[in-house]
Protein backbone atom coordinates (compact mmCIF):
# COMPACT_ATOMS: atom_id res chain seq x y z
CA UNK A 1 0.00 0.00 0.00
CA UNK A 2 1.55 3.68 -0.71
CA UNK A 3 -0.04 6.75 -0.65
CA UNK A 4 -0.69 9.13 -3.89
CA UNK A 5 1.38 12.31 -3.09
CA UNK A 6 1.29 14.05 -7.05
CA UNK A 7 -2.19 15.40 -6.64
CA UNK A 8 -5.05 17.55 -8.29
CA UNK A 9 -7.95 18.88 -6.53
CA UNK A 10 -10.64 19.97 -9.35
CA UNK A 11 -13.92 21.10 -8.62
CA UNK A 12 -15.65 24.23 -9.02
CA UNK A 13 -14.97 27.59 -7.45
CA UNK A 14 -16.36 27.56 -4.09
CA UNK A 15 -15.78 23.54 -3.96
CA UNK A 16 -13.13 23.58 -1.07
CA UNK A 17 -10.26 22.77 -3.04
CA UNK A 18 -8.12 25.39 -0.97
CA UNK A 19 -9.42 24.26 2.62
CA UNK A 20 -8.60 20.53 1.97
CA UNK A 21 -5.21 21.56 0.50
CA UNK A 22 -4.15 23.60 3.69
CA UNK A 23 -4.92 19.91 5.44
CA UNK A 24 -2.76 17.67 2.78
CA UNK A 25 -0.26 20.33 3.11
CA UNK A 26 0.14 19.92 6.92
CA UNK A 27 -0.47 16.33 6.85
CA UNK A 28 1.94 14.61 3.87
CA UNK A 29 4.20 18.16 4.40
CA UNK A 30 3.90 18.82 -0.10
CA UNK A 31 3.55 22.15 -1.45
CA UNK A 32 -0.07 23.38 -2.54
CA UNK A 33 0.80 24.76 -5.81
CA UNK A 34 -2.61 27.34 -6.65
CA UNK A 35 -2.12 28.66 -9.98
CA UNK A 36 -4.53 31.16 -8.48
CA UNK A 37 -1.87 32.34 -5.68
CA UNK A 38 0.79 32.44 -7.96
CA UNK A 39 -1.40 34.70 -10.36
CA UNK A 40 -2.74 36.50 -7.85
CA UNK A 41 1.16 37.18 -6.36
CA UNK A 42 2.51 38.22 -10.21
CA UNK A 43 -0.79 41.46 -10.14
CA UNK A 44 0.61 42.29 -6.77
CA UNK A 45 4.23 42.54 -7.45
CA UNK A 46 2.88 43.85 -10.59
CA UNK A 47 5.25 41.52 -12.89
CA UNK A 48 4.60 41.64 -16.95
CA UNK A 49 3.09 38.70 -16.26
CA UNK A 50 0.47 39.93 -13.72
CA UNK A 51 -0.25 42.88 -15.69
CA UNK A 52 -1.24 40.74 -18.82
CA UNK A 53 -3.28 38.50 -16.29
CA UNK A 54 -5.14 40.94 -13.92
CA UNK A 55 -8.45 41.74 -16.41
CA UNK A 56 -8.70 37.99 -17.24
CA UNK A 57 -9.07 37.31 -13.85
CA UNK A 58 -11.28 40.24 -12.56
CA UNK A 59 -13.87 39.41 -14.96
CA UNK A 60 -13.57 36.03 -14.15
CA UNK A 61 -12.09 34.57 -17.05
CA UNK A 62 -9.02 31.65 -17.63
CA UNK A 63 -6.16 33.65 -18.25
CA UNK A 64 -4.20 32.09 -21.25
CA UNK A 65 -2.36 28.69 -20.98
CA UNK A 66 0.86 29.82 -21.89
CA UNK A 67 0.90 32.62 -18.78
CA UNK A 68 -0.23 29.96 -16.30
CA UNK A 69 1.91 27.26 -17.89
CA UNK A 70 4.88 28.90 -17.36
CA UNK A 71 4.15 29.67 -13.80
CA UNK A 72 3.46 26.71 -13.16
CA UNK A 73 6.08 24.59 -14.60
CA UNK A 74 8.37 26.73 -12.91
CA UNK A 75 6.86 25.87 -9.39
CA UNK A 76 6.86 22.48 -9.92
CA UNK A 77 10.23 22.29 -10.87
CA UNK A 78 11.33 23.22 -7.00
CA UNK A 79 13.04 21.33 -4.94
CA UNK A 80 10.22 21.08 -2.52
CA UNK A 81 8.19 19.69 -5.11
CA UNK A 82 9.84 16.95 -6.05
CA UNK A 83 8.34 14.17 -3.42
CA UNK A 84 4.94 15.54 -4.58
CA UNK A 85 2.56 18.52 -4.95
CA UNK A 86 -1.06 19.02 -4.92
CA UNK A 87 -1.94 21.14 -7.46
CA UNK A 88 -5.22 23.51 -7.08
CA UNK A 89 -6.86 24.94 -9.80
CA UNK A 90 -4.62 23.63 -12.51
CA UNK A 91 -5.08 22.04 -15.27
CA UNK A 92 -8.20 24.41 -15.62
CA UNK A 93 -8.86 22.50 -19.12
CA UNK A 94 -8.29 20.04 -21.58
CA UNK A 95 -5.14 21.44 -23.23
CA UNK A 96 -3.47 22.43 -19.90
CA UNK A 97 -4.32 18.90 -19.16
CA UNK A 98 -2.58 18.11 -21.94
CA UNK A 99 0.24 20.54 -21.61
CA UNK A 100 1.50 18.29 -18.50
CA UNK A 101 1.51 14.93 -20.52
CA UNK A 102 3.84 16.23 -22.92
CA UNK A 103 6.20 17.67 -20.54
CA UNK A 104 6.25 14.20 -18.73
CA UNK A 105 4.13 15.44 -15.40
CA UNK A 106 2.04 12.42 -14.39
CA UNK A 107 -1.04 12.67 -11.90
CA UNK A 108 -0.97 9.88 -9.42
CA UNK A 109 -4.74 11.08 -8.01
CA UNK A 110 -7.30 13.41 -9.21
CA UNK A 111 -9.56 14.65 -6.54
CA UNK A 112 -13.27 15.89 -7.58
CA UNK A 113 -15.12 18.27 -4.79
CA UNK A 114 -18.66 17.86 -5.74
CA UNK A 115 -20.48 20.27 -4.83
CA UNK A 116 -23.88 22.12 -6.15
CA UNK A 117 -24.21 25.06 -7.96
CA UNK A 118 -26.99 26.29 -5.43
CA UNK A 119 -24.45 26.11 -2.96
CA UNK A 120 -20.98 27.34 -4.20
CA UNK A 121 -22.95 31.00 -4.21
CA UNK A 122 -23.69 31.58 -0.46
CA UNK A 123 -19.86 29.90 0.01
CA UNK A 124 -18.05 32.33 -2.33
CA UNK A 125 -19.58 35.67 -1.20
CA UNK A 126 -18.82 34.52 2.31
CA UNK A 127 -15.92 33.68 1.63
CA UNK A 128 -12.40 35.42 3.08
CA UNK A 129 -8.86 34.62 2.52
CA UNK A 130 -5.14 35.10 4.58
CA UNK A 131 -3.63 37.85 2.81
CA UNK A 132 -0.04 35.81 4.47
CA UNK A 133 -0.70 32.10 4.26
CA UNK A 134 -4.09 31.97 2.03
CA UNK A 135 -5.70 29.98 4.03
CA UNK A 136 -9.25 29.96 3.45
CA UNK A 137 -12.16 31.02 5.75
CA UNK A 138 -16.07 31.50 5.57
CA UNK A 139 -17.87 34.39 7.64
CA UNK A 140 -20.60 31.38 8.82
CA UNK A 141 -19.30 27.95 7.79
CA UNK A 142 -16.00 27.61 8.75
CA UNK A 143 -15.10 31.68 10.65
CA UNK A 144 -11.74 32.13 12.14
CA UNK A 145 -11.34 32.68 15.97
CA UNK A 146 -10.62 36.35 15.82
CA UNK A 147 -12.41 38.18 13.49
CA UNK A 148 -10.21 39.55 10.61
CA UNK A 149 -7.57 37.18 11.67
CA UNK A 150 -5.97 33.86 10.14
CA UNK A 151 -6.43 30.81 12.92
CA UNK A 152 -2.86 29.34 10.82
CA UNK A 153 -0.69 32.57 10.99
CA UNK A 154 -2.24 35.39 12.59
CA UNK A 155 -1.91 36.75 8.99
CA UNK A 156 -4.92 39.53 7.81
CA UNK A 157 -7.86 38.10 6.39
CA UNK A 158 -9.95 39.73 2.97
CA UNK A 159 -12.19 39.10 0.47
CA UNK A 160 -11.10 38.58 -3.10
CA UNK A 161 -12.28 41.21 -5.70
CA UNK A 162 -13.49 38.23 -7.55
CA UNK A 163 -15.59 36.85 -5.02
CA UNK A 164 -18.32 39.30 -6.20
CA UNK A 165 -21.84 38.15 -7.27
CA UNK A 166 -21.23 39.16 -11.06
CA UNK A 167 -17.72 37.65 -11.55
CA UNK A 168 -18.92 34.57 -9.42
CA UNK A 169 -21.71 33.70 -12.17
CA UNK A 170 -18.96 34.12 -14.83
CA UNK A 171 -16.41 31.80 -12.56
CA UNK A 172 -19.15 29.12 -12.63
CA UNK A 173 -19.63 29.12 -16.28
CA UNK A 174 -16.35 29.48 -17.00
CA UNK A 175 -16.12 26.14 -15.06
CA UNK A 176 -18.83 24.39 -16.46
CA UNK A 177 -17.82 25.20 -20.12
CA UNK A 178 -14.01 24.30 -19.82
CA UNK A 179 -12.90 22.62 -16.12
CA UNK A 180 -15.93 19.97 -16.16
CA UNK A 181 -14.96 18.32 -18.97
CA UNK A 182 -11.42 17.32 -17.01
CA UNK A 183 -13.70 15.01 -14.89
CA UNK A 184 -14.52 12.84 -17.79
CA UNK A 185 -10.32 13.13 -19.11
CA UNK A 186 -9.39 11.73 -15.71
CA UNK A 187 -12.16 9.33 -15.48
CA UNK A 188 -10.99 7.63 -18.40
CA UNK A 189 -7.31 7.71 -17.52
CA UNK A 190 -8.44 6.10 -14.45
CA UNK A 191 -7.00 8.47 -11.97
CA UNK A 192 -9.88 10.49 -11.12
CA UNK A 193 -11.79 10.04 -7.08
CA UNK A 194 -15.08 12.01 -6.74
CA UNK A 195 -15.81 13.17 -3.61
CA UNK A 196 -18.91 14.78 -2.50
CA UNK A 197 -17.59 17.88 -1.39
CA UNK A 198 -20.61 18.71 1.28
CA UNK A 199 -21.06 18.08 5.08
CA UNK A 200 -17.95 19.10 7.64
CA UNK A 201 -14.81 19.88 6.55
CA UNK A 202 -13.30 16.84 8.53
CA UNK A 203 -15.74 14.42 7.06
CA UNK A 204 -14.69 15.88 3.59
CA UNK A 205 -11.06 15.40 4.42
CA UNK A 206 -11.72 12.21 6.07
CA UNK A 207 -12.91 10.79 2.03
CA UNK A 208 -9.92 12.71 0.66
CA UNK A 209 -7.52 10.16 3.16
CA UNK A 210 -9.09 7.66 1.59
CA UNK A 211 -8.68 8.43 -1.90
CA UNK A 212 -5.25 8.77 -1.25
CA UNK A 213 -4.42 5.23 -0.73
CA UNK A 214 -3.30 3.58 -4.10
P1 LIG B 1 -8.72 30.56 -8.35
O1 LIG B 1 -7.97 31.15 -7.20
O2 LIG B 1 -8.30 29.16 -8.65
O3 LIG B 1 -10.22 30.69 -8.21
O4 LIG B 1 -8.32 31.40 -9.64
C1 LIG B 1 -8.61 32.79 -9.73
C2 LIG B 1 -8.51 33.25 -11.17
O5 LIG B 1 -7.17 33.04 -11.64
C3 LIG B 1 -9.38 32.48 -12.14
O6 LIG B 1 -10.71 33.01 -12.20
C4 LIG B 1 -8.62 32.69 -13.46
O7 LIG B 1 -8.82 34.00 -13.96
C5 LIG B 1 -7.18 32.59 -12.99
N1 LIG B 1 -6.66 31.20 -13.02
C6 LIG B 1 -6.32 30.41 -11.97
N2 LIG B 1 -5.87 29.21 -12.37
C7 LIG B 1 -5.92 29.23 -13.73
C8 LIG B 1 -5.60 28.29 -14.75
N3 LIG B 1 -5.14 27.06 -14.45
N4 LIG B 1 -5.78 28.66 -16.04
C9 LIG B 1 -6.24 29.88 -16.36
N5 LIG B 1 -6.58 30.81 -15.46
C10 LIG B 1 -6.43 30.50 -14.16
Amino acid sequence: MSIATRLMLLGAPGAGKGTQAVRLVDELGIPQISTGDLLRNAVAQGTDLGKEAQTYMAAGKLVPDELVLSLVVARLSEPDAANGYILDGFPRNISQAEALVARGIKLDRVLSLDVPKEELIGRLTGRRICRACQASYHLTFNPSKKEGVCDRCGGELYQRKDDSADVIANRLEVYEAQTAPLLDYYEKAGILRRIPGTGSIEGIYAAIQNALVM
